[in-house]
């Protein structure tokens, strides 16, 4: 059984975009997350990518498309030094009620059972609060809100109860820093 890392995607590792990103051409990469993630390269950490993906479910991209995207992704922080172990991809619109969507915590039980994952070693990191409270269904321990992409709003609506069981840092190279 490993620890991991669960990151969220959009405003994570790449800039978010409201419109979806539908081809690589939409795909800016925060090159701070880049050089963090190949810091962290040789830790025992698995690396395991959860996001959502409505653009799918709403017919705007095709899944294959979004697979593409993420392959092109892992092959740019693969030739920054860095290392990517799974990408998890929830392909619902809201309104199919599937159990894979965060804050559902399906995405992540695949990935623990995929990857021979230990829940409560692992760390999650998002820019959203749907990704924390999958994070928290799903029996992570630490669980990070992050500043970059959606963070800055998402940290605005935090209940009292949240900012107690979450962290808060300023982007994802900041929380691996002081995580792992
Ligand atoms: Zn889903």
């Amino acid at each position: 059984m490993n620890p991991a890392l669960f990151l969220d995607r959009d405003g994570v590792i790449i800039e978010n975009n409201p419109n979806y990103i539908r081809s690589w051409s939409d795909v800016k990469i925060f090159p701070e997350a880049i050089r963090a993630l190949r810091r962290i390269q040789n830790s025992s950490y698995k690396i395991a990518i959860i996001t959502n993906q409505s653009a799918v479910g709403r017919g705007l991209v095709s899944f294959e498309t979004i697979c593409e995207i993420n392959t092109r992704l892992i092959d740019e922080i693969q030739s920054h030094g860095g290392r990517i172990d799974g990408v998890f991809i929830c392909p619902h619109a809201p309104e199919d009620g599937c159990t894979c969507r965060k804050p559902k915590p399906g995405l992540i039980l695949q990935a623990a059972q995929d990857l021979s994952i230990d829940l409560k070693q692992s760390i999650l990191i998002g820019d959203a609060l749907s990704d924390l409270i999958a994070g928290q269904v799903a029996g992570i321990p630490t669980n990070v809100l992050i500043l970059t992409g959606r963070g800055k709003e998402q940290a605005t609506m935090l209940t009292a109860d949240q900012k107690k069981s979450i962290l808060i840092f300023e982007s994802l190279a900041e929380a691996l820093e002081a995580l792992v």
